[in-house]
């Protein structure tokens, strides 16, 4: 029989990110599920101090509601300039979100319309930052907590700067005004990146592949 893993992320382009990186690592025995197929419950409010605390807060939410081993992800952008501003307020970093785009459990986080005015509000604030000083890390912690209470926490970083304007229309949130540091993205943002040279350099791609003994461990139970 085999073990099932439940992605909790109400915001569905991250899901189909880790989604296709969990499917991608092909562990055999281990069944992924999204948060629509399981019965909808309110998303925690994000109230930790550290992507730490958030991706334990909603690891440990999805398990107490589903019975699941449940991984979560909390990632955003820490701008140098802004001392690593806005980080764990990322999502929401120009106010709460409006109607648009509600995420699968309705926090209505992950909207278009939000990332538009997130990427506003941020070229806005570092419009007179030379760009020598314009430095940023995309990061994502994953949490993968099991319904035996053991707890598995990993980080990952990507590092790059903020471009002037957008550029690409490619993945989702700060994508397109983040070139990345890596030599072969060529001078692309992450939003001119297609959907695998994004996933084989991102944040999420990094704090997934420390994961991935662990989700094999539980593959195996
Ligand atoms: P969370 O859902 O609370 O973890 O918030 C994550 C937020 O960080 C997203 O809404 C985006 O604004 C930003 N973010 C995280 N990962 C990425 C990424 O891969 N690309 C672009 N923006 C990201």
């Amino acid at each position: 029989m085999s073990s099932r893993v439940l992605l909790a992320s109400g915001n569905a382009k991250k899901l189909a990110e880790l989604r296709r990186m969990v499917d991608g690592a092909e562990i055999t025995g281990l069944d992924v599920l999204g948060l629509g197929d399981v019965d909808p419950y309110p998303e925690p409010v994000e109230d930790g101090a550290t992507f730490e605390d958030n991706a334990l807060l909603k690891a440990r939410e999805a398990v107490a509601r589903t019975g699941l081993a449940s991984l979560a992800d909390d990632s955003g952008i820490a701008v140098d300039a802004l001392n690593g501003m806005p980080g764990i307020l990322s999502a929401r970093w120009s106010g709460p979100g409006g109607q648009d785009g509600a995420g699968q459990n309705g926090a209505g986080q992950d909207g278009a319309g939000q990332d538009e005015r997130n990427n506003d509000l941020l070229l806005a604030q570092l419009a007179d930052v030379p760009t020598p000083r314009r430095g940023a890390a995309f990061v994502s912690v994953c949490a993968l907590v099991l319904p035996d209470g053991s707890e598995t926490v990993v980080r990952g970083e990507w590092r790059g700067q903020i471009v002037g304007e957008r550029r690409g229309t490619g993945g989702f949130g700060y994508d397109p005004l983040f070139l990345p540091d890596d030599d072969i993205a060529a001078g692309r943002t992450a939003g001119e990146l297609n959907p695998a040279e994004k996933d084989a350099l991102s944040h999420r791609h990094k704090a997934l592949q420390q994961l991935l003994p662990a989700l094999a461990e539980l593959a195996e139970a």
